[in-house]
């Protein structure tokens, strides 16, 4: 459930800035609902008990559906006071939907980002890509390097070298032996690259060193699907650059 949301219903259980309220308080010389301009808006009535809100609450809900759709009532209320855009109330319930598929969406998708550097740390190229999130940030790691080293096969760089942030990953491409992690299969795939290239060497860099990828990283998960930038970086992450090699 989203942070807002629970931080909404736990306000509401407490005390709302409904009219009721308002008017206690003598913000407003009024607290009829302007809903139904029948009753008083009070906590209970705002959310739940207005008549003009029984076709939300007829239909099915789930709890989580229900915090979505109570957060979002609220919402409309606000926006119906303080602004003068249109709200109509049969805009609630696919706007709760809409906002819990985003919420699982975000919460499905993380962005990858590598840039590669020559040794006096021009950019050479880079890019982002926006992935299924994997179970550990290690699997992420791994796949990046897949993809930096497929990318620098294709641009025929003479030599490079691939930084990341996970050591786990770093190490286990240095080594000889066959992986068993969860992500050895795109090590067996890296090493498999290496064999016609002796080109590549891998440094381990902390996030805070690597703050250009990892802001291409960031950016990826607001950019379609994939995009690589030649001699450059994502025009969003020129600031991250100049203050990393600036
Ligand atoms: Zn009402």
């Amino acid at each position: 459930m989203p942070n807002k949301v629970k931080n909404f219903l736990w306000r509401a259980c407490k005390e709302l800035p409904v009219k009721t309220n308002l008017m206690r308080r003598k913000v407003l010389a009024e607290d009829i609902c302007c809903h139904c301009n029948l009753k008083a808006e009070g906590g209970f009535h705002a959310l739940w008990d207005c008549a003009a809100l029984s076709a939300i609450w007829e239909a099915d809900t789930n709890p989580e559906l229900f915090a979505a759709l109570v957060w979002t009532i609220w919402s409309q209320r606000n926006q119906l006071r303080t602004s003068n855009k249109p709200y109509p109330l049969t805009q609630v319930t696919p706007a709760a939907k809409q906002m819990l598929q985003d919420f699982k969406q975000d919460k499905g998708e993380a962005g990858m980002g590598v840039v590669f550097c020559d040794s006096q740390g021009k950019v050479i190229a880079s890019l982002a890509e926006k992935i299924q999130l994997s179970p550990s940030s290690d699997e992420v790691e791994a796949l990046a390097a897949v993809r930096a080293i497929t990318l620098v096969m294709d641009l025929n760089l003479p030599s490079f070298i691939v930084e990341g942030n996970s050591e786990v990953v770093i190490s286990a491409l240095r080594k000889e032996e066959e992986s068993f992690s969860s992500f050895g299969h795109l090590i067996s795939s890296i090493k498999h690259y290496l064999y016609s290239c002796n080109c590549i060497s891998f440094s381990h860099t902390s996030r805070s060193g690597n703050s250009v990828a990892h802001s291409s990283a960031k950016l990826a998960r607001d950019i379609d699907e994939f995009s690589v930038w030649m001699e450059n970086v994502p025009p969003q992450v020129n600031d991250v650059l100049l203050a990393d090699f600036g």
